[in-house]
């Protein structure tokens, strides 16, 4: 039978730093993520795999890319940029931003990134919406939500989010997908598994009554300490790195604000 990893195993994260390594982490969490479609009753095609490599510097992301990754996902803005330039020899490669974005750095994403996961406000929608006209391109993207109830955590709140979608087919440059939580950090499992709950069945109650062109059909949850829950309670896509890359030298604190740092959008 096989066990869920808590987000509290840091320590079975082995550090990859050769492409064996890489492509052996990669195949076990295939492996797992068919395990936990077969025990869900899901079809494994239906999950996709988002490869994370924050903090993963350009040659281990290159490796990762020989082990078959096209897509990696990143959270800050700047180093999304910076990576994506020195990678843009490699043509075929897509990069999403799954983490909060800044108005000012709106034109770097809408430049640059194949995806946002983490649309949190109409302002972000608005700056996003008016360079991607600009370009004469469009943006796939997710509305991010805050399932946890922790303060530290960016998102809409759930109740927040039907008004929300209402107002997003004025920008017609998003083309919305779906949407994205991070669960809580916790060895709780059923707790964790409420997070993931409560997006799907905000996700099924919305699809009732969709605004015109906006589609819900994927929700991305589950990162490498608990995305075999995340796919028993219905993801679409799940955002891993630790688990393909190796245990972060840096504290997921900096990365999502802690709960003493006020947000930059809050009341
Ligand atoms: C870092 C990060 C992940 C992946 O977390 P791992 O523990 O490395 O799997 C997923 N989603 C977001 C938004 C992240 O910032």
């Amino acid at each position: 039978m096989h066990i869920t990893l808590a987000s509290s195993d840091i320590a079975a994260y082995p550090k990859a730093h050769n492409f064996l390594a890489i492509q052996q982490n990669l195949r076990a969490v295939r492996e797992r993520i068919t395990l936990a479609c077969n025990r869900a009753g899901r079809d494994p095609a239906t999950v996709r795999l988002l490869p994370v490599s924050k903090t993963i510097d350009e040659s281990r992301i290159r490796l990762a890319y020989a082990a078959g990754c096209l897509e990696f996902g990143e959270n800050k803005v700047q180093e999304f940029a910076r990576k994506r330039q020195n990678m843009a020899d490699l043509a075929d490669l897509r990069w999403s931003v799954i983490g909060h974005l800044q108005t000012n750095k709106a034109r770097l994403v809408a430049h640059f990134a194949s995806e946002f996961q983490a649309l949190d406000s109409l302002r972000v929608a608005e700056a996003l919406d008016r360079r991607l006209q600009v370009e004469g391109r469009g943006l796939d993207v997710f509305v991010q939500v805050n399932t946890s109830g922790e303060t530290s955590k960016y998102g809409l709140q759930p109740n927040d989010v039907p008004a929300f979608l209402r107002q997003l087919p004025a920008f017609s440059a998003l083309r919305v997908r779906g949407l994205m939580t991070l669960a809580m950090l916790s060895a709780d499992t059923p707790r964790v598994r409420r997070c993931f709950a409560l997006l799907r069945m905000l996700r099924d109650r919305l699809r009732q009554d969709l605004p015109a062109g906006i589609g819900l059909n994927e929700l991305s949850m589950g990162m490498s300490g608990d995305f075999e829950i995340a796919i028993e309670e219905g993801a679409t896509v799940v955002r891993i790195g630790q688990a393909i890359f190796g245990a972060r030298a840096l504290p997921d604190s900096h990365y999502w604000p802690d709960s003493n740092t006020p947000q930059e959008d809050s009341t």
